[in-house]
């Protein structure tokens, strides 16, 4: 099947917005990083709030840090238009529900697209009850990450709940480069896992096996 060019239906959008109009998004954000060049480059034509929400998140104290990064970097970044925050639940049983059966699957595999599912669901379903004009998320911007996938996902969610879904693919137009840019001019802390307890253990297992090489 041909791969749809998300970025490009953004920017056919964003071309397409009439002057002075700037609607509302919710953008949900996976980390503090990830979240950098999505604002620098959408705060130009949105009212962005940013909507971290990640049940996923292993350990608790890892959770607390991405978010204290993520305000932080709201906080000292300027934008044309203003950010806001909006902090979701931490409720990891959701996550633990989804990723039951799954807990061996590798990264980009069938656990991974339940996880967007349930991170984008949440801020489709906030996005509906506060009226923003369209919900996203920071996630395309990592090379990790399927944003055919994550698109399709964002799409079907967004008929079923009746919110508009803003298509994307951060990691063009250099999008993930330029994370990495401000990531090191913010100082910021960049994880080296995805999130949950299954991409932790794995990184520490490579770690471990790297060192005895
Ligand atoms: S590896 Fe990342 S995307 Fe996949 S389930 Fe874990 S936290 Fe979610």
């Amino acid at each position: 099947m041909n791969k749809i060019n998300y970025q490009k239906e953004l920017d056919n959008l964003i071309s397409n917005l009439k002057e002075g109009q700037v609607p509302s998004l919710l953008l949900h954000s996976c980390c503090a990083p990830c979240s950098s060049y999505c604002i620098e480059y959408l705060s130009q034509f949105f009212n962005v709030t940013v909507f971290y929400y990640n049940p996923n998140i292993y350990p608790d104290e890892e959770y607390y840090h991405r978010v204290k990064e993520q305000q932080r970097f709201i906080k000292e970044f300027p934008t044309k238009h203003p950010v806001d925050f909006i902090e979701g639940d931490y409720d990891k049983n959701s996550f633990y529900q989804i990723a039951k059966g799954l807990e061996h699957e590798p990264e980009k595999g069938m656990r991974c697209h339940k996880c967007y599912d349930l991170r984008l669901r949440r801020t489709a379903l906030v996005a509906k009850e506060k009226g923003f004009d369209f919900f996203t998320t920071t996630l395309t911007i990592s090379p990790m990450k399927d944003s055919q996938v994550l698109n399709e996902i964002g799409l079907s969610i967004a008929k079923e709940l009746g919110v508009n879904w803003l298509p994307s693919d951060f990691k063009k137009k250099e999008g993930y480069k330029r994370s990495t840019e401000i990531s090191r001019e913010y100082d910021m802390y960049r994880q080296d896992y995805c999130g949950c307890v299954y991409s932790y253990n794995e990184r520490q297992l490579f770690k471990a096996q790297n060192m005895e090489d």
